[in-house]
């Protein structure tokens, strides 16, 4: 390839509707703290996500550790160790403990038959995250928080726009976090939600998105500074006029893929299901033993045509260097297993099918 094709592109409007946005900013001299494109993009986004109530942030991260703190959690929490940094970063930054819980082979998600043994006495809440777009098996995760009195916290940050079983999938759980950053799906430059659908949750995360501030005079919470600027929530208006046209153009493309891939020997695409209508964000192979070339020489050989694809996710968060000698990613070794041998390939809305066939050629021909 003459230019780099990289593993994402950021999705921009055109540049004419997002100035006339701006231009509206000037006029007002409203930067921040709650303006009128916040107000109107948080009722646009609470529609299309199908969810009862939503908080605007201005960052996908914030709000887990946000809503941690609202639900006012102690003890330990049960997440994945196949997921992105924020996860896990976010548990132990509420001064929480992280507690690891393999995942499945097949969609990436939390294993639910290995979550039981996991819970203990100090269990307050399970924080599961819909991989790659597969959802997590949210009826037994439903089955186990009620029978043992925890909370449930999505960390959706891949499912931007995702209905299950014709449900927003935000509004599963107690409560689901978003991530609109630059890289997503969806994006506000920099941006996340979270969706619930109690509204004295929804009251919380506002007073703790704004230092705890419940009024002029009167500080409540130990909150922090989560706010999404009118700058965000302009890019926000104006990406979402687009959505529906991004995720069929990712769709077009995975099917691009699927259709190269599916007969290639020791490579595995993810599984579609019926019940789920996905986003395509993101293109995920696993390359087991049967390839000719390992997970390794295969990111290298595309780098060697200028193709970047990513090892999303690796390594698995209990292996990182700063968590060294309190986790032991043996111990969930799907997770590991998967970690080694999976890449994501470069899917983005204006990614050329024809380069899409090329990278298809490649990995085909392989060694
Ligand atoms: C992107 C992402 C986050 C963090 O979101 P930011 O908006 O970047 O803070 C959290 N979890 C997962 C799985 C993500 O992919």
């Amino acid at each position: 390839m003459d230019k780099p094709i990289l593993v994402t592109k950021s999705s921009l409007p055109p540049i004419e509707e997002y100035i006339e946005l701006i231009q509206d900013i000037w006029e007002s001299a409203w930067l921040t703290n709650m303006g009128r494109y916040h107000i109107e993009l948080e009722a646009k986004l609470k529609k299309y996500l199908g969810v009862e109530e939503l908080i605007l942030l201005t960052n996908g991260h914030l709000a887990i550790e946000l809503c941690l703190q609202a639900l006012e959690l102690t003890g330990e929490v049960i997440t994945t160790p196949f997921s992105f940094a924020s996860t896990t970063h976010a548990i132990v930054r509420a001064g929480l403990t992280p507690v690891f819980c393999d995942i499945n082979e097949d969609d990436y998600t939390i294993d639910v038959d290995k979550i039981e043994a996991l819970i203990t006495e100090r269990t307050s809440a399970i924080l599961p995250v819909h991989v790659y777009g597969n959802i997590c098996n949210v009826e037994k995760i439903d089955e186990l928080a009620k029978k043992y009195n925890l909370k449930v916290i999505y960390d959706a940050a891949h499912t931007f726009g995702e209905r299950y079983k014709g449900v927003g999938v935000g509004s599963l759980g107690d409560a689901s976090i978003f991530s609109f950053h630059a890289t997503k799906v969806y994006n506000t430059i920099e941006g996340g939600a979270l969706s619930c659908a109690d509204k004295a949750l929804r009251k919380r995360m506002e007073y703790l998105k704004n230092f705890g501030i419940t009024d002029k005079e009167r500080v409540d919470f130990v909150g922090s500074n989560a706010k999404m600027s009118e700058f965000q929530a302009a890019m926000g208006l104006c990406n979402l006029k687009y959505i529906d046209e991004y995720i069929l153009k990712r769709r077009h493309i995975v099917e691009e893929y699927n259709k190269g891939l599916k007969d290639v020997k020791g490579i595995k695409l993810n599984t579609y299901r019926a019940d789920i209508s996905y986003n395509y964000a993101y293109m995920p192979i696993y390359i087991s033993e049967e390839y000719t070339l390992g997970r390794d020489e295969l990111y290298d050989l595309l780098a060697s045509y200028n193709i970047f694809a990513r090892k999303y996710f690796y390594p698995c968060i209990n292996a990182y260097a700063c968590y060294k000698d309190r986790f032991d990613e043996n111990a969930t070794p799907i997770a590991k297993k998967i970690s080694q041998g999976i890449l994501t390939l470069p899917i983005y809305p204006d990614l050329d099918l024809s380069v899409v066939d090329k990278i298809c050629n490649i990995i085909r021909k392989g060694k």
